[in-house]
């Protein structure tokens, strides 16, 4: 069972895990709301401080009331606080993403990511990789647009690229980065 926690549902956690045993569900996973379309629900981007104590203080408690359950709680919901990409004061790349995957729309256009084509901060696309319907897999692969990923990422000039909860920290390093 999967539930995407906003600023509507975030004290309802404790809820959601005696549904999920009183349904026989073996594993809750929590997953943070994404984008800003839904006007003050998402209460990761910018840190909702009554939201971020709340979860802070109680995720132990939902931890060992799931384990108590025999319940597999997966939580990937960015608490405490928005993790930066920045480890042991060095910077490092904020995703690998575009050396390691691509991710095609409904409509064939190329993203190294599904998070690349987030509406995110401004309700604007992302530019894209490519287009299956007019180039190859392999083309794209190795074409400008998966280039532009990779040289904006390694020059740090993200921005105009790369969706805004990337930039920001909210899309978390294990997600950015597989292998983690
Ligand atoms: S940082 Fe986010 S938007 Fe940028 S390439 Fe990686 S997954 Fe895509």
């Amino acid at each position: 069972m999967t539930a995407v926690i906003m600023k509507s549902n975030y004290r309802e956690i404790g809820k959601m895990l005696d549904f999920a045993r009183e349904y026989r569900f073996d594993l809750v996973k929590l997953y943070y709301i994404h984008g800003t379309r839904a006007a003050g629900e998402n209460i990761f981007l910018e840190e909702d401080p009554a939201a971020m104590e709340y979860l802070c203080e109680m995720m132990p408690f939902f931890k060992k009331k799931a384990a108590d359950y025999g319940l597999v709680l997966d939580s990937r919901l960015p608490v405490p606080g928005i993790k930066k990409y920045r480890k042991n004061g060095k910077k490092q790349l904020l995703c690998h993403r575009p050396w390691q995957s691509i991710s095609i729309d409904y409509w064939g256009n190329v993203w190294p990511d599904v998070f690349c084509w987030d509406d995110g901060w401004k309700s604007e696309r992302m530019p894209g990789a490519g287009n299956v319907f007019k180039s190859s897999i392999g083309q794209i692969w190795n074409g400008k647009g998966m280039q532009e990923y990779r040289r904006r990422i390694v020059q740090r000039e993200c921005r105009g690229i790369c969706n805004p909860e990337c930039l920001s920290g909210l899309i978390p390093e294990k997600t950015r980065k597989l292998n983690v």
